[in-house]
């Protein structure tokens, strides 16, 4: 028997406690329309920054934690999957804030449909450069060496990786940084699915696509500011939702 309550998607909220509108945005959305959900995928990038599990006590981090681990004890399931600002979220974190945490691509059964879920990253294999980084900072032994780092120091590396990776992307083309077409195919073909859900560039849109003669829907998560968004997901289909209270 499917639950007829729609599961909710979101990701790209880059909360930070340099925009407490944003955060305060996702834990109003958090106490309210999240609790309508069966649950609720985190698809990445849900902390600007995250410095490591040992940061969690912060204030802000905090906050946000026991934010979501009330929604949790309020019914809602709640999955994360890492972007590529918060891959460093591990258990620490995740089991206070009852977050269960899941791999980068996950194929779900989402009010019937098998459904790949992805950050997004994976797909935009047009950004050389990004992708060297990413293999780079993703390697065990990388992180590893970085979070023996003390806390202090891995922050400010984490600023300074922030500063060039904005200027970089301030100088690179738009088409560059956007899925590639020949990634988004392969990751259909591969997953055997016909639905696909994910964020990372912030072009919030539903795309449809056909793979190997089957038609394909590929649905990308905006990010949040001002206003936010959610996917809403149930046996009729998927709509976008406009987070503005
Ligand atoms: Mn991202």
């Amino acid at each position: 028997m499917l639950s007829r309550l729609p599961t909710l998607f979101v990701s790209d909220l880059h909360l930070s406690a340099r925009r407490p509108e944003t955060a305060n945005l996702f834990l109003r959305f958090l106490a309210g329309p999240a609790r309508t959900a069966q649950a609720l995928y985190i698809l990445g990038d849900l902390f600007d920054a995250w410095a490591g599990d040992d940061d969690r006590a912060d204030p802000f981090n905090a906050g946000i934690g026991a934010a979501l681990a009330d929604l949790a004890d309020a019914g809602t399931q709640i999955f994360f999957m890492a972007g590529n600002r918060d891959f460093l979220i591990g258990n620490l974190f995740g089991v206070p804030s009852r977050l269960t945490l899941i791999a980068d691509p996950t194929v779900v059964d989402i009010a019937g449909t098998p459904t790949l879920l992805m950050h997004g990253d994976t797909l935009c294999t047009d950004d050389a450069d990004y992708q060297a980084v990413r293999a780079l900072v993703r390697d065990p032994a990388w992180q590893r060496e970085f979070l023996a780092l003390p806390l202090a120091e891995r922050k400010v590396k984490i600023e300074e990786f922030r500063e060039r990776s904005e200027t970089a992307k301030s100088g690179k083309p738009y088409a560059l940084m956007d899925t590639n077409a020949d990634a988004v195919a392969d990751a259909f073909r591969r997953h055997g699915v016909t639905r696909m859900i994910h964020g990372h560039t912030h072009r919030q849109a539903r795309h449809d696509h056909v793979v190997d003669g089957r038609a394909c829907e590929r649905w990308v998560l905006g990010d949040w500011h001002a206003t936010g968004n959610a996917l809403a997901v149930d046996a009729n289909g998927c709509h976008l939702l406009t987070i503005d209270e």
